[in-house]
């Protein structure tokens, strides 16, 4: 057996579904939660022998760090000898100079997680790191299995030890299974990913070098850059934030049902799915990316400015100022603000410092809840008209409290701008949306909304207008989570899990 050298710590003790696990082994209540959809994960790999590997995976996750707070870890091959540190916590918590020293090798595998297969802890951090006849393999996994139960009893039969909770460990499994049959990695990996189905982006680091995959339907986002460098070398990272954080450049984006192979020789492309048919998470655009990552050869800054100027046009209201809910409604705020001709200025300021807390607040602080992250400028807001543009409500307990918070710093009128749709339906795709029957709006229409919200008035951008503004093929999106339409089908087992409010078949 190859060793792997591991320089972990020791396990969390803690399991709970529903809640997190902070760094200091605290639990996180949902009621402590963002109410927001949360991110699955963030992936990077590189292949670089030149250079320091760990460390430069190590500052890809930090850039990545909004798409999963849970958990981080690095992989790096050092020819077939593999070290590996992963725990609980930020990517800033989880390294330090020492650790990344006991890191070195010619290619490495990053991530960062957010559970959404799996509970919280320690041993389903990734990279996934599994045994094959052709050695080790190291897999980093974004997105969501649909079809686990049948995947796991298959490998289960073939006696694979499964050891953790998560999806991403079975497409790793899979993948050692059909390697052992004979087959190369291309084509041992290629028949796993024909067994898989859902949303998969990948990085997997081997001993000869680096894959990056796409699932056939591209559900979420990999991108490919190039450090300047002779040879050239390549990088996968989620976003291409990722990239410019080591001052790589942007190539393309890896094609949905295709796979990337980077060696010593360069990077190969095989495209192994025969029906591939692009449709990306369009919540991607409108909230979890960063606004500085590109999409469609734009930033999403400039998508998100765009969503707001559309929603002015579709629902028009009369107010002094217009100001978005740090930091990811403050794009289509500005948009708002040009196409209506309303003032743009700040009425919220995020205490930047803030994450997740990781402190429990006394009970006096928890009441005033929302000031932890945002504080009210009273003089702006005085006697003012608002508009508060936010990118999304899921249940709508953030957005109560902060109308509450605007109209205690005396604004006179608050008026609320949705970016996206009405959230109606969970995400199966390794989004965590909650299950249906949290959705706000998949029990209330509109109006009943904006009363619970003590809103003056409350309008949502339109399905339409979130398609149009990408200005690409409005078919080549997922947006089930507004429409229930989900492009991969979900069995009914999965289903029943989320779908509370929908009669499901049995
Ligand atoms: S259901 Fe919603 S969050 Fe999930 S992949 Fe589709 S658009 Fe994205």
């Amino acid at each position: 057996m190859i060793p792997i050298h591991s320089v972990t710590s020791d396990e969390y003790p803690h399991s709970l579904r529903g809640a997190a696990i902070l760094a200091n082994n605290q639990i996180e209540s949902h009621e402590n939660r963002p109410d927001k959809p949360e991110e699955a994960c963030g992936v990077f790999g590189i292949y670089a022998p030149e250079q320091d590997v760990a460390k430069m995976t190590y500052f890809g996750l930090y850039a990545l760090q909004h798409r999963g707070q849970e958990s981080a870890g690095i992989a790096t091959f050092e020819g077939t000898h593999v070290h590996l540190h992963k725990d609980m916590g930020l990517v800033s918590q989880v390294f330090n100079e020492t650790i990344l020293e006991e890191l070195p090798g010619e290619l490495a595998v990053g991530h960062t997680r957010y559970s959404t297969t799996g509970s919280s802890r320690k041993v389903n951090a990734q990279p996934a790191v599994v045994e094959t006849r052709l050695g080790l393999l190291a897999l980093a996994h974004n997105g969501n299995l649909v079809n686990t139960v049948p995947l796991r009893e298959e490998l289960l039969k073939s006696n694979f030890n499964l050891v953790t909770s998560t999806d991403s460990e079975m497409i790793a499994y899979a993948i050692a299974q059909e390697v052992n049959t004979g087959l190369d990695w291309l084509e041992g990996s290629i028949r796993a990913f024909k067994r898989c189905e859902g949303a998969f982006s990948l990085v997997i680091g081997t001993a000869d070098g680096v894959m990056g995959v796409r699932d056939p339907n591209g559900i979420r986002p990999l991108v490919i850059g190039t450090l300047d460098s002779d040879p050239i070398r390549y990088v996968l990272a989620s976003e291409t934030c990722g990239l410019d954080i080591i001052g790589a450049e942007y190539l393309r984006d890896v094609e949905p049902g295709e796979l990337v192979w980077i060696t010593e020789a360069g990077l190969a492309s095989f495209h192994w799915s025969p029906q591939p048919e692009r449709k990306l998470c369009i919540f991607e655009m409108i909230y979890f990316a960063r606004p500085d990552s590109l999409m469609h050869n734009e930033t999403l800054y400039s998508y998100r400015m765009r969503l707001g100027r559309r929603i002015a046009k579709e629902s028009p209201v009369n107010a002094d100022i217009v100001f978005g809910v740090p930091d990811s409604g403050i794009p289509a705020a500005i948009g708002f603000s040009q196409a209506s001709g309303i003032p743009y200025g700040e009425g919220l300021i995020k205490n930047r410092y803030v994450g997740r807390t990781f402190i429990q607040p006394t009970q006096t602080m928890r009441e005033l809840g929302l000031r932890m992250k945002l504080n009210p400028l009273k003089d702006v807001l005085a006697g003012k008209r608002v508009i508060i543009v936010d990118d999304s409500i899921v249940r709508g307990t953030t957005s109560r409290k902060l109308v509450k918070t605007l109209r205690e710093s005396g604004a006179e009128e608050v008026h609320m701008r949705i970016s996206s749709p009405p959230v109606t339906h969970p995400c199966f795709y390794g989004i965590d949306t909650d299950t249906q029957d949290q959705l706000i709006a998949a029990t209330k229409s509109v109006a009943e909304i904006a009363k619970q919200l003590e809103v003056d008035s409350l309008a949502y951008l339109s399905w339409e207008g979130m398609l149009e503004e990408t200005r690409e093929d409005t078919n080549s999106f997922c947006s089930a989570c507004f429409t229930g339409d989900y492009p991969v089908a979900i069995p009914e087992q999965v289903k029943r899990s989320k779908l509370i409010l929908e009669k499901v078949v049995v």
